[in-house]
């Protein structure tokens, strides 16, 4: 068994819905159990103006199945939840996503292929990242810069990345 964090980020509809529904539909992927889900942020859009503010959250994920088919099981949860991909080299931004399922770390592999990259290489810039994944493994450490993630959330700059956590 593998421990596996996926990263979840909504910002169409019903953005806490469609959190949940994404957990719910990963704990039937055969081989994955979800054993952990950190608090829910709301956190405003990095890298785009002027669309709605995110709901993200990090899931802890214990999987039998190889990174790559894990990929591919969550690419088909977001299809299946409605999430419309255009190209990004057209659009050049991040679009509204009904949902979003990011591999941030599995185990304490390197995977360096075209279509997978872990650790997501933009995880350790992120608090919308950080701050939920701190919740859960907060002295788990990033198997390339060799930080923990409590580290790596204290060396972000005071840049005003917005996470508010969600009073439940
Ligand atoms: P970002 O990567 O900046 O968070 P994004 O999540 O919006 O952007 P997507 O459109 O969801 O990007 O994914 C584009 C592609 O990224 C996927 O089809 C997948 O092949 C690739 N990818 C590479 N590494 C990962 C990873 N660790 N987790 C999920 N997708 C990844
Ligand atoms: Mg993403
Ligand atoms: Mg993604």
């Amino acid at each position: 068994m593998k421990t596996a964090y996926i990263g979840i980020g909504s910002n169409l509809g019903d953005r806490h819905q469609n959190c949940l529904r994404a957990i719910e539909m990963m704990r039937e992927i055969p081989g994955c159990e979800v054993p952990e889900i950190s608090g829910w942020y709301s956190t405003r859009p990095v890298g785009v103006e002027g669309q709605e503010w995110y709901q993200n959250g990090v899931a802890c994920l214990l999987t039998r199945i190889p990174a790559r088919e894990l990929l591919e099981s969550l690419l088909s949860i977001e299809e299946r939840m409605g999430r419309v991909r255009r190209e990004r080299v057209r659009t050049g931004r991040w679009e509204p996503r009904v949902v979003d399922l990011d591999i941030l770390l599995f185990g304490g592999d390197v995977i360096e292929t075209e279509d997978l990259k872990v650790p997501h290489r933009l995880m350790h810039l992120r608090r919308f990242v950080l701050v939920p994944l701190a919740q859960l493994a907060p002295n788990l450490i990033h198997p390339i810069l060799g930080l923990t993630i409590t580290e790596l959330l204290m060396r972000l700059p005071e840049d005003g990345q917005e996470v508010v956590a969600i009073e439940e």
